[in-house]
């Protein structure tokens, strides 16, 4: 099976926590005004690239997780579900994937909740230009959720993903206080 893709971009540290391989594929029929790539939105704006093929080179890299990003990857759903299987029965990596479809959407349509199962991290929704904000981590638009998919699936709905950039200002804050009392 193949991926359509524009463009493998490595290490990578805007597309989800920490260090990241993120694959950016081709094909998006969304068409949100104001979109950051729409030349994206052709499919055959991509490269064919084997699943197996995109698989080895994200596995041959052993500090880097995984972004699915385009486009929009659930264009390419099949695909992008054969390359998530093969990673998490490779590796302990994580997966986030960008759609601009919800996961209510998501979860109505066979092909498309097919992968969610490999996912760890969705960013949904279209991108809502009236609703842009540059302060929002990983994401362009206050509408656009971060999902914690695995909670998710088990509780039949969508189930936010508390992310804290800084884990440890709470540990040091409060060893300040304890210090100064
Ligand atoms: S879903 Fe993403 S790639 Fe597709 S049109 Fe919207 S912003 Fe652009």
């Amino acid at each position: 099976m193949y991926i359509f893709v524009l463009k493998i971009v490595e290490s990578t540290t805007v597309d989800g926590p920490g260090l990241r391989n993120s694959v950016y594929c081709a094909g998006c029929v969304n068409q949100c005004p104001g979109c950051h790539n729409p030349q994206s939105w052709d499919i055959m704006a991509g490269r064919p690239m084997h699943v197996e093929e995109i698989a080895q080179r994200l596995l041959s890299d052993d500090m880097c997780n995984i972004t699915f990003t385009g486009g929009d990857p659930m264009y390419q759903a099949k695909g992008f579900t054969e390359l998530a299987k093969i990673i998490k029965s490779q590796s302990k990596k994580s997966i986030w994937c960008y759609s601009g479809y919800t996961f209510e959407e998501i979860i109505k349509d066979q092909d498309k909740r097919a992968l969610l199962p490999y996912i760890d991290i969705l960013v949904d929704g279209r991108f809502v230009q009236a609703l842009r904000n540059t302060d929002l981590l990983f994401r362009g638009s206050s509408n656009q959720r971060l999902i914690d998919v695995q909670k998710s699936l088990a509780k039949g709905r969508a189930i936010l993903y508390d992310y804290d950039p800084y884990p440890y200002s709470k540990i040091i804050d409060n060893s300040y206080h304890i210090q100064h009392l």
